[in-house]
């Protein structure tokens, strides 16, 4: 069967047109309609024959088509119940693709994919980080994680100590994935055309190097520590509930000087830190 691409922007607004949709804002749905940025996202998730990809957030099944045509298995999960039927249209004849109607943070992940899948999407906006930091922190067995996401936000993902985007979710993500930026994409490849520059980003997902002895608790000594980002760690943890001499004498155990910011830290400082202190 020879299907026509869904990556065009006359495509895209003839869809839209025959099922009468209009693109929700509260979804975030801002569609692609550059072949070439959907080829280079499936060339960026290395796919071969039969890889099983978990898409979140399909959409009219842009990026699945080219999901599919590299010959992936795809199950793809979307909030928007009037999806399903245009999907059914639009990816009609392809034998690889199954549709799950739901919300990604809801729906038991590990029940409809089987072990060692990747993960690639454009995600919505509103929810990329709690997204990303479920999928990683769940520990699901996913072993690479490509998704298009803000510039803003691929450049948190990517910092390095020392710098004011450094934070919370750069120490979760790094903690469980090699992360790096592949391309960056203009407002022009999407319907709407969203007001910020995205970018493409990968995480190769690894066992940690850093050996936590409750990643629980980990997690939550480095929220506790760039809670208020201005202030020492030792007010930071202080504000967070811990006791003073157990701050005072953890850090010492991990031999880190009180008085540094919790952005000054390394990955391996936080471990550390978290490890003595509990
Ligand atoms: N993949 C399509 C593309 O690239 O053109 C659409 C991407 S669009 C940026 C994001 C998609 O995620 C929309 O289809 C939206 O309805 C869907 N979505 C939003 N929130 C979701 C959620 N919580 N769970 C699953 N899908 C969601």
């Amino acid at each position: 069967m020879l299907h026509p691409k869904i990556a065009d922007i006359s495509a895209t607004r003839h869809i839209l047109k025959t099922f009468d949709l209009r693109a929700s804002k509260k979804l975030g749905q801002n569609f692609l309609i550059d072949s070439s940025v959907v080829q280079k996202i499936v060339d960026a998730a290395e796919i071969s024959a039969d890889d099983e990809i978990l898409e979140i957030g399909p959409g009219i099944g842009t990026l699945t088509q080219g999901l599919l045509e590299a010959g992936a298995k795809v199950t793809a999960v979307e909030i928007d119940k009037k999806l399903p039927a245009v999907l059914e249209k639009t990816l009609e004849g392809y034998e690889n693709f199954k549709l799950v109607q739901g919300d990604i943070l809801k729906v038991d992940i590990e029940k409809i994919m089987p072990p060692n899948f990747k993960v690639v999407a454009n995600l919505p906006y509103y929810i990329t980080t709690q997204i990303l930091l479920t999928l990683l922190e769940k520990k699901l067995p996913v072993t690479k994680i490509v998704t298009m996401v803000q510039k803003e936000v691929a450049d948190r993902m990517t910092a390095a100590p020392n710098s004011k985007i450094y934070g919370a979710m750069t120490v979760a993500v790094q903690f469980r994935a090699d992360v790096k930026i592949a391309f960056e994409v203009p407002p022009s490849a999407f319907l709407p055309r969203p007001e910020v520059t995205s970018a493409v980003v990968v995480c190769d997902v690894r066992e940690s190097p850093f050996k936590v002895a409750d990643e629980e608790f980990f997690i939550k000594v480095v929220r506790a520590a760039f809670g208020q980002r201005r202030k020492t760690l030792v007010n930071s943890l202080l504000g967070a509930g811990f006791l003073r001499e157990k701050i005072l004498s953890a850090l010492e155990v991990a031999k880190i000087l009180p008085e540094r910011r919790a952005e000054t830290l390394s990955i391996e400082d936080f471990v550390n830190l978290a490890n003595s202190l509990k």
